[in-house]
């Protein structure tokens, strides 16, 4: 299980405080979703947890089965079964998407100590998914994410997180214009990789996302804080009353 305890996080090189004390422990077996107006630092929260450079903890901690990860570089944060949707860069030019699939899995593999999978081998395990995902194999040879469209990003997305096989997956959906199509690409994705041994954290601005995907708990986060948790139904009234309520609180 995911526990965050009164994190205070700081953009390395400045003194202003983006996180002030953020406190949330995601269940195995549970997905979470926070929500919260631009600015109030949803992706910094997701970029820490993943060990991105550039963000200094001040404060508290982050336990992942009871181990704290602050200290972990993101590739070992990685091996214990962390996963950030779009750690990666958007575009990985020269790389193939079927290279960097194996890459990536073996690399996760060889850290748990388990055996390399062979190409072949590679290759009948992530078939399925990608059908199911309506990926075709073709799109998976050429370089990762160069000119796909935002629905075939989106897949390409959901497929990193099914083959990767995380315990702990963050969501991050910053893109204000996610169609319909890709909120069931990855509100599908996130309903299948449900599991009572895998916790998962969905970030969103928009309540809609939530109509696909009912969460366990509803978080809100304003000003670098979570300032009220409740069950899917908070998701459902945040669309009626918004957050001008926590704004002020916050202030
Ligand atoms: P959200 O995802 O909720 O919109 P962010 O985490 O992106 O919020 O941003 C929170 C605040 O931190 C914003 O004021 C943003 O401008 C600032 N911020 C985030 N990342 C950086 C960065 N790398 N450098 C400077 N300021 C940043
Ligand atoms: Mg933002
Ligand atoms: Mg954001």
């Amino acid at each position: 299980m995911l526990e965050i305890k009164d994190l205070h996080v700081k953009i390395a090189d400045e003194e202003r405080e983006i996180l002030k004390g953020l406190s949330l422990t995601i269940p195995k077996g549970e997905v979470h979703a926070i929500m919260g107006p631009n600015g109030s630092g949803k992706s910094t929260l997701a970029y820490v947890l993943a060990g991105r450079e550039d963000y200094e903890v001040t404060s508290g901690d982050i336990l992942w089965n009871g181990e704290s990860i602050l200290e972990m570089e993101p590739e070992e944060r990685a091996a214990k079964g962390v996963f950030l949707a779009f750690q990666y860069p958007m575009e990985i030019p020269g790389v193939a998407g079927l290279t960097f699939l194996r890459t990536a899995k073996n690399a996760v593999r060889k850290a748990r100590g388990e055996t390399e999978m062979t190409t072949p081998e590679f290759l009948k395990f992530v078939k399925g998914k990608a059908e199911r995902l309506n990926i075709d194999m073709d799109m998976l040879k050429r370089p990762v994410n160069v000119g796909f469209s935002g629905g075939e990003k989106k897949r390409s997305e959901i497929l990193q997180m099914e083959v990767l096989e995380p315990s702990l997956c963050v969501l991050d959906e910053t893109d204000s214009g996610l169609d319909i199509d890709a909120l069931r690409i990855v509100a599908d994705g996130v309903n299948s990789m449900r599991s009572k041994d895998r916790s998962m954290l969905v970030i969103t601005h928009y309540q809609r996302l939530l109509n696909y995907i009912v969460p366990d708990r509803v978080h809100v986060m304003v000003d670098g804080k979570i300032r009220k948790s409740g069950d899917a139904s908070l998701a459902k009234e945040l669309e009626k009353s918004g957050y001008a309520e926590y704004q002020v609180k916050a202030a």
